[in-house]
Formats: structure tokens, C-alpha cells, sequence
């Protein structure tokens, strides 16, 4: 095992080294830092998130960029503007050391003036996202006509994203002889493409099995009706007071929707996708990394490479569509030696996907089952005690001792201790004490809540193609507004413009009334009866005649699309509101408190979070 110095690192450096507390090399940064260091070589390196590979690419080109010149001689590409600003904000640290260094980062919704101004002050390293910098080069507010070293961070990504262009294009702007070292925690053939495209002769290391996830982490499933997802989410959490996570949906809808209802119901969370405001996403992250929100509600893409440390558990509120994706998210926690929970709440019909999972992570999950409430109002309980029992006293409340002390002069200290904690369990207790089973058995029969029969009505709705629906994220979108089960939504079918699906004839009233103004994102959805009975008629060919065009929707237009100009980081969209609160899967048993908007933000150490935290009565108040 070497160390840095080993590495052949320089004094500068590994002063900052040890100031950041890295007391060994990750087996990433061994295998690359000496070939960077003594080759002017391209290089491919594979390695799972949360391997180092920041320090990795950036120890060497810190070491040999010359920071006495004002050329820009090092650019580093990142997907995202959080990890442009992560990795800028890691090599300054690593640079801390090295006098006249400048790293200047380049991305989008952000003054661009003054970015260049950065710029033009000597920055001899550029950390940038593809677009922005795209942007500055036509018009000419950078040079990288000189550039020695370019990194391609979190490759697979970029070219997810769609950056390949804007990669290429970057890239004929700096000169034949640079290296490139290109980092991607996997190797589609994309990536291949790339790095024959720009990389002479490059060397190559790998990391683990590329797959392979952090032996640091373990994974659990829950097994809940679809309908019990966002209950299953408040119990795993109040079931974990400490929690400090990242929550994955699958789409920005979502994202934003959970994040909605966990803030209105007393959870201190924060939404991160792609429709935010750079400014609101920057806020939130802000808050996340402060620990001030304990959840955070995020997209794969947003969240991508995201290092945020003590991420004490990973929850797939829904599982990613690529099972590849799931490592990604899982490697957000269980990051540089600590222990990490990822847990995934799955339907019964999503069972399969934990073992296609599995084979590809190499590791089995464990099924667990969704606490109850006794279980929860003991953990909250526990950490109650446990955080009176090492609360430091507070001498300000020294003169009210004598009241107090007289009113409890005839309790004893078994008695003072009941009463103590049976405010805080009373709460609890009366919260959790109708609360059902979430758990489905994987044996149970699922089929009876199906009826593909006369008992069904056909709708005709102006959503489809266009505005991002396939039949199952429609099938999951009504699902979710309407407060639907598994199944009450069926014979989904998606055209461009429009869209059917059927539902069971009991519920019409009530999917008509719902739909009689119901807006999303400032357009109105329009549901009507559609005469066609799709539902009956079994022919699944592709020529079905469905066709409601000529019925289009008599307001809003099926030609409108959707805007994709959400706005609202946190619960502030008024809009939004309708629909999360219609949603809101607590409805019956929440007892939503006065409390809930004062923005109580409970830290980590706040044993007064979550569910509980929501039904808290305000004290003192009499
Ligand atoms: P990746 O880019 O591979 O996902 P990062 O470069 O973001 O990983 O590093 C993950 C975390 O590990 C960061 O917090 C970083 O500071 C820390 N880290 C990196 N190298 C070391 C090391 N050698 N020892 C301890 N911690 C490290
Ligand atoms: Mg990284």
C-alpha cells in the first residue's frame, strides 16, 4: 500500500492532503496518479462513484499545470452545474497550497459577464458544464487554445444528457497534442466512441467490477401496495430519526410532488431537479449540505455525482428504469469508509427488477418489512431518551428551577420520568394507533382488483406523447392524483396528442368531478367519457379504433403541451398545491399541525422529526 508521497505528489499538495484528513490513496487515485504524473498519456479510467476520482485527475493536473502563467492550461467538463461547483471547490481545496493557482467555474444561469471576468483574471484551470462553456467560446470570452490537460468527468453522463455535440465541438478548440483522461463510472459504447474519437493510444484502468457496488452499503426492499409508497416513506424515515438522505423518483413530476407532501407534512426536505431555478437548486443544496434538510427529494440526473458527506441512507422511492442507474444512486451513501442503507419501496409487479438488480450489483438485498407503528413510537421514543440522557444542561433555566421544583415535589422520579415521556409518546402513540400493515406478502393473490369488463368506463384525455407520457408513466400519473390503486387504472393507450385509459364504472363520478378544472401547470386537463369502449374490446392490434381526435378537447386543446416551466423549489408553487394536496396519501389519518409552516428545519439530532414532528401540537399556547 503506498502512500501520497509514494504517489510522487509534491509538498504543496500533500500539505492539503493532510489538512483534508486523506490519509491513504483510493485504489483509483494509485492506479492513476502515477501514470499522470510521469506520462503525458491519455487515459480511461472506470470507476464507481465515490471512488476519489476528483483527487484522481485533479492531484496531477494541479501538479503540473504551471501556476505562475496565466494561460489556461487544464479544463475539466462535468455534466452538472453541482458537481462544476463540487469539483471546483474540491481542487481549490486540493490547491489551497499552490500560490497564484485560480479555478474558475463555468456554467449555466449564472452571470455569464462575470464568469468571464474570473476568466480573464488568469485562470489556469476551468471547471465547466458543456453548454455554458460551448457558449463562452462563440463568444470568445475564453481561450483553451492552450490547453495541456482536459478532463472528461462523469462521461457516461455527458453523453446521457446529450452533451456529445457540445463534447465535440469543445474540444476542436484545443490543440491536437493535449492529453485527455476521461473518467465514466461505465463504458457503453458511447463512451468507446468518444474515447476513440479523441484519445490517442490511451491507457486504461479499472476499478473494481465496474458495476460492483460500495461493499459499504447494504440494500433493503419493502413490498407495499403502490398506493402505500409515500406512507411507506414517512414510516421508513420516522422509523429513522436521524435520517439524513437522498430520495429518488423517477421523473421531475414526482421529484417535486414527494418533496411537496414531506414538507407539508413536517419532514425538512428539498426538492433537486432539472425544472428548478439554478438559484433554487443551488439553495437547496446549500441546505442539504448544511444538514439542514435531512431529504432530499432528487432525479437521477440532478443527483448525479452529488458528494455529499454522511448520507446515512439512499431511499428508491421508485426504482430507476435502467437497473444499471440503481448504482449510482446506492453509491450516494456508504461514501469514504462509512456504512450506508440503500432501501427501495417496491410494488408486488416490480419485484423482478431487484433481482436483475442484484445480479448486476453482485450483491443481495434483504426484504424487510415496513415498521409499524409500535416499532416507530419505541425508536422515536429511544432517541428521545437518548438525546435527554446527553443534552448538555442549559443554565439559563436555573431560575425557574424553584417553580418547577415545587410543582414536582411530590413526584417521584419513576412518576416525573412517565409523565415526562408521555408527552412526547401520547403523540406518537395517537398518531400510529390506527395505523394499518403497509406490507404485502409476495404470495398473495393479486388478481381480484382487475376487471377487464362491462364494468368499466373509457376516457378520453388531452395528455399524451407529447407532453413525456408513455402508458406507464400516465398509468402512474393518474394513479397518483387521483389516489389510486394498483390496478384502477388500466387499458392505458397513448397517442400523440391524446390519450385513453379505463377505469372501474364505480369511480367515474368521481375521475369526471376531479377533472372538471383541474390544471396542471397553468393548462387545464380535460377527462370526458369516450364512447369507444376500448376496454371491452380485446383487439390489441395497432389499428384499434380508439381515435377520439376529432374529440379533442373542447378547452385547453389537445395541440397545447405542456410548459416545462415549473417553478418552486419548495412548497411555494400555488399551482402545484392542488395537486399535491389531493394526492396527499394521509389525508384520513394526518393531523396536520399549525406547526408544519413555521419552516421547522429539525436537524439530524432532532429527535422531533417526521411524522411526529407534523402532528405536534404547539405547546405553551394556553
Ligand atoms: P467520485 O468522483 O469517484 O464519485 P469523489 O472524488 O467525489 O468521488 O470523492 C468522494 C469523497 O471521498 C470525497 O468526499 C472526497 O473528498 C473523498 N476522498 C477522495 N479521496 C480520498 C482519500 N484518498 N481518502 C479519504 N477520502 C477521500
Ligand atoms: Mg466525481
Amino acid at each position: 500500500m503506498s502512500t501520497f508521497k509514494d504517489l510522487g505528489l509534491n509538498e504543496d499538495l500533500l500539505h492539503a492532503i493532510s489538512d483534508l484528513g486523506f490519509i491513504k490513496p483510493s485504489e483509483v487515485q494509485e492506479k492513476a496518479i502515477p501514470i499522470l504524473l510521469e506520462s503525458e498519456t491519455d487515459l480511461v479510467a472506470l470507476a464507481q462513484t465515490g471512488t476519489g476520482k476528483t483527487a484522481a485527475f485533479g492531484f496531477p493536473m494541479l501538479e503540473k499545470i504551471d501556476v505562475d502563467s496565466r494561460t489556461t492550461q487544464g479544463l475539466i467538463l462535468s455534466p452538472t452545474r453541482e458537481l462544476c461547483l463540487q469539483i471546483t471547490n474540491e481542487m481549490k481545496q486540493y490547491g489551497k497550497y499552490c500560490k497564484g493557482l485560480n479555478v474558475v467555474a463555468i456554467y449555466g444561469g449564472s452571470s455569464i459577464t462575470d464568469q468571464a471576468r474570473e476568466v480573464k483574471k488568469g485562470a489556469q484551470i476551468i471547471v465547466a458544464t458543456p453548454g455554458r462553456m460551448k457558449d463562452m467560446i462563440s463568444r470568445r470570452l475564453v481561450d483553451i487554445s492552450k490547453i495541456q490537460y482536459s478532463v472528461l468527468d462523469e462521461a457516461d453522463e455527458m453523453l446521457n444528457m446529450g452533451f456529445k455535440e457540445d463534447i465535440t465541438d469543445i474540444l476542436s478548440h484545443t490543440p491536437d497534442d493535449k492529453n485527455t483522461w476521461l473518467f465514466s463510472a461505465t463504458m457503453p459504447k458511447e463512451v468507446a466512441t468518444i474515447a476513440r474519437k479523441f484519445m490517442v493510444d490511451p491507457q486504461e484502468i479499472t476499478v473494481g467490477n465496474k458495476n460492483e457496488s460500495t461493499s459499504n452499503v447494504s440494500h433493503e426492499y419493502y413490498l407495499v401496495n403502490a398506493r402505500d409508497r409515500y406512507q411507506a416513506l414517512k414510516r421508513l424515515s420516522d422509523a429513522n430519526p436521524d435520517i439524513f438522505s437522498v430520495i429518488f423518483c423517477r421523473t421531475k413530476r414526482d421529484t417535486q410532488k414527494v418533496a411537496e407532501q414531506l414538507i407539508e407534512d413536517g419532514y425538512s426536505a428539498g426538492a433537486l431537479h432539472g425544472d428548478l431555478s439554478q438559484n433554487q437548486r443551488d439553495m437547496v443544496m446549500k441546505s442539504f449540505r448544511n444538514q439542514q434538510i435531512q431529504m432530499l427529494v432528487a432525479t437521477d440526473v440532478a443527483a448525479r455525482g452529488i458528494d455529499v458527506d454522511d448520507i446515512t441512507h439512499v431511499i428508491n422511492y421508485q426504482l430507476p428504469d435502467e437497473a444499471e442507474t440503481y448504482t449510482h444512486r446506492s453509491g450516494r451513501t456508504g461514501r469514504a469508509g462509512k456504512t450506508g442503507i440503500s432501501m427501495v419501496i417496491v410494488s408486488k409487479s416490480e419485484v423482478r427488477k431487484i433481482k436483475s438488480i442484484e445480479r448486476i450489483i453482485k450483491k443481495e438485498f434483504v426484504k424487510k418489512d415496513i415498521p409499524d407503528g409500535a416499532d416507530i413510537c419505541e425508536v422515536q421514543l429511544m432517541s428521545l431518551a437518548n438525546k435527554v440522557n446527553t443534552t448538555e444542561v442549559n443554565h439559563e433555566i436555573d431560575g425557574y428551577l424553584e417553580k418547577i421544583n415545587s410543582l414536582f415535589e411530590e413526584t417521584t422520579k419513576e412518576e416525573l420520568i412517565k409523565k415526562f415521556f408521555s408527552v412526547e409518546f401520547t403523540r406518537f402513540f395517537n398518531y400510529y394507533k390506527k395505523s394499518k400493515d403497509l406490507n404485502v406478502q409476495a404470495s398473495q393473490n393479486s388478481r381480484d382488483d382487475v376487471q377487464y369488463s362491462e364494468n368499466s368506463t373509457r376516457y378520453f384525455i388531452n395528455v399524451g406523447s407529447r407532453d413525456g407520457f408513455d402508458w406507464m408513466k400516465l398509468k402512474d400519473f393518474l394513479k397518483e392524483i387521483l389516489e389510486l390503486g394498483r390496478d384502477d387504472v388500466f387499458k392505458v393507450d397513448v397517442k400523440e396528442s391524446f390519450s385513453f385509459f379505463n377505469t372501474d364504472k364505480s369511480i367515474t363520478p368521481k375521475i369526471l368531478e376531479f377533472f372538471t378544472d383541474y390544471k396542471y401547470e397553468g393548462r387545464f386537463v380535460n377527462v370526458e367519457v369516450s364512447e369507444d369502449r376500448g376496454g371491452r374490446n380485446r383487439n390489441r392490434g395497432r389499428g384499434r379504433k380508439d381515435d377520439g381526435g376529432k374529440r379533442r378537447s373542447s378547452r385547453g386543446g389537445g395541440e397545447k403541451r405542456f410548459s416545462s416551466n415549473k417553478s418552486g423549489g419548495n412548497s411555494s408553487n400555488r399551482r402545484e398545491r392542488r395537486n399535491s394536496e389531493f394526492s396527499g396519501g394521509n389525508r384520513s389519518d394526518s393531523r396536520r399541525s399549525e406547526g408544519r409552516s413555521e419552516g421547522r428545519k429539525p436537524r439530524r439530532s432532532d429527535s422531533s422529526s417526521g411524522e411526529f414532528g407534523s402532528s405536534r401540537p404547539r405547546r405553551s399556547r394556553r
